[in-house]
């Protein structure tokens, strides 16, 4: 459990590794399964939510968040604004802008530069 922003949920929020994730995703199947035998919603991701609230102290209501609450799902944090990159292959930060002009200098102008080069010929 690593405590990161979450930009969907626009707040700070404990996510889970891989090894909890996994654990969380059988819960989740097995609350599908609840679901399916006629158990009401809460009921059937009790467990789930249970699990989520063990690990992290928090009281969790809806399954689908806790499934978007993993850390793989997210890049490095900003060095800049400390707010987890939305994805693993983000080239910037999408909450403060930090690395975009780098981005733009270093590898988008080069690139379109070669571009050029290539139709001329
Ligand atoms: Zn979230
Ligand atoms: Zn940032």
């Amino acid at each position: 459990m690593k405590i990161k922003w979450c930009w969907r949920c626009q707040m700070e929020i404990p996510m889970l590794n891989e090894d909890e994730y996994l654990i969380a995703h059988k819960l989740y199947g097995k609350g599908f399964q609840n679901r399916k035998s006629g158990k009401e919603r809460k009921l059937s991701f009790k467990e789930l939510l249970d699990y989520y609230k063990e690990i992290t102290g928090i009281e969790e209501t809806e399954p689908n968040a806790v499934m978007h609450h993993r850390i793989a799902l997210y890049g490095a944090d900003c060095p800049n604004c400390k707010k987890s990159l939305r994805t693993k292959n983000a080239r910037y930060c999408a909450e403060c802008g930090f690395g975009k002009e780098d981005f733009i200098s270093q590898e988008t102008e080069p690139l379109m530069i070669r571009r050029k080069e290539l139709f001329k010929k």
